[in-house]
């Protein structure tokens, strides 16, 4: 059995259970075949049984009580995966499935997206199962300020620096920030996606859905002599990425027709109005299916997988994992996609990527796609560690070329080792390069 079939089999069995995490290293290290084989001194260094073991893993209890004086335990996670380019960075994610498997997957991805930024940070996620719908300022307070009470002792600007994610906001960040400076007694850098009033940087809030849609412009102009001047754009989800997504894709002349969120989505065939998505969703943290209320012209549909039946040239998956399937790819083909860029983590599954990769679609993998906000947020520990902030535009052309650069980097090693076109294999080989060098030069740590 060659290296990393062998490391691939003894990760399942030490790690029964976690199908997600399973499925992420099934993906990147089967496309790092060519490279890893060309180098044997990895496998004497065990670089790969290194690489897939997190550093370290924390797990541990969050107790809060609500606002009927009612008490709730939740599980709080953070992996801390690899540290041999920086310090560990990577967000926090509240929600219900979070589990060790989803934080494994997240975090091991996180190595080579930071890795593919060019900047100095590690990979490292984090978060809880606790479910912030629903609940009072108060009682998302509480809970993040007992998940900070125990996190604190595993952060710090040059050690481990969080950021949002999934159910983890500007609000969230505020709490947790918050409660660590008051637990340390000192303003770090320690989590981004602060506030501007204390810390924050311009174009954080931005920068994953605009980078999604920067790194597409960049692969359309390269790739077909495009852009998205005139496209009808699908856009999963609502949330931070996806409504970002939206306003760039729509200041770059597209036409986005369609949005979702965990129960349905809806249909504007005269282009989403994002004011209006805005005011649901960020400020009311309401449904999507209101905005029929409000354009009686457009339709809503319960169930979120059908939205990839609607005809497209652009689609940008920015909800969550595994939300875009065989079956919606073969769709999306049919009806004449010609770019799918992964503004969530893994949203498509391993046989739905094959699909595009076999039908010659521009597809960009999460890891190269979504690397905005991260890049961001390193450019915000920037930030802090100088005491010096940018304007937006400084912020906004710093993004915009780290974006354009990780194509070029993405292509160009997808054509150096012979998979020209394929940018799932570019953004592993040019991610993972960085990693195995420092790894090598680091010693067996
Ligand atoms: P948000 O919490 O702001 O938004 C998530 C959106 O996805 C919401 O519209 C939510 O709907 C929807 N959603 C969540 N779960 C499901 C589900 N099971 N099925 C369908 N829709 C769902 O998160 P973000 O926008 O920050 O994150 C979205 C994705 O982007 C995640 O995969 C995240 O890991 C990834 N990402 C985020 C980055 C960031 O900077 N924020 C950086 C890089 C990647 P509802 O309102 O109903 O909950």
């Amino acid at each position: 059995m060659d290296y990393v079939n062998r490391v691939l089999q003894e990760l399942k069995e030490k790690n029964p259970g976690q199908p997600e995490f399973h499925q992420a290293a099934t993906e990147v290290l089967e496309s790092l075949k060519a490279v890893i084989e060309a180098n044997p001194a990895y496998e004497k260094a065990g670089l790969l049984e290194r690489l897939v073991e997190p550093e370290r893993a924390v797990m541990f209890r969050v107790p809060w009580v609500d606002d009927n004086g009612n008490v709730h335990v939740n599980k709080g996670y953070r992996v801390q995966f690899n540290s041999a380019i920086g310090p560990y960075k990577g967000g926090l994610r509240f929600h219900p499935s979070v589990n060790l498997s989803i934080i494994k997957f997240l975090g091991f991805e996180q190595i080579f997206k930071n890795s593919l930024t060019s900047l100095p940070i590690g990979g490292g996620k984090g978060g809880s199962d606790f479910n912030p719908k629903g609940k009072s300022d108060r009682e998302i307070m509480r809970f993040c300020q007992s998940f900070m009470t125990e996190l604190y002792r595993h952060l710090g600007s040059d050690t481990d620096v969080p950021a949002g994610d999934i159910g983890v906001g500007g609000r969230e960040v505020g709490y947790l920030f918050g409660q660590y400076k008051r637990i340390r007694n000192e303003h770090t850098g320690v989590l981004t996606g602060r506030g501007l009033a204390y810390g924050g940087s311009l174009v954080r809030t931005e920068a994953t859905g605009y980078g999604v849609v920067y790194i597409s412009q960049e692969a359309l102009n390269s790739k077909l002599q495009g852009s998205f001047l005139g496209k009808r754009v699908v856009i999963s989800g609502s949330g931070n990425v996806a409504i970002y997504a939206c306003q760039k894709a729509q200041q770059l002349g597209a036409k986005v027709v369609a949005m979702s969120d965990s129960n349905g989505y809806i249909y504007d065939p005269d282009g989403i109005k994002l004011e209006i998505v805005k005011e649901i969703k960020e400020v009311r943290r309401a449904r999507i299916k209101e905005y029929i209320e409000k354009v009686p012209t457009a339709t809503y549909k319960e169930g979120h997988k059908d939205i990839w039946s609607i005809k497209c040239d652009i689609a940008l998956p920015c909800a969550t994992q595994n939300e875009l399937d065989l079956d919606a790819a073969k769709t999306l083909v049919a009806n004449g996609v010609i770019l799918v860029a992964e503004g969530a983590n893994m949203p498509t599954t391993l046989e739905a990527t094959q699909y595009f990769l076999s039908n010659k679609i521009i597809f960009l993998p999460g890891k190269a796609a979504n690397a905005g906000g991260v890049a961001t947020s390193a450019l915000e520990m920037a930030q802090s560690s100088s005491r010096i902030f940018w304007s937006f535009e400084r912020v906004d052309s710093e993004l915009q070329n780290i974006m354009v650069n990780i194509f070029r980097n993405i292509d160009s090693a997808s054509q150096k080792y012979g998979y020209e076109g394929n940018y799932v294999v570019g953004a592993n080989i040019a991610g993972f390069l960085k990693v195995a060098d420092a790894m090598m030069a680091q010693g067996i740590v």
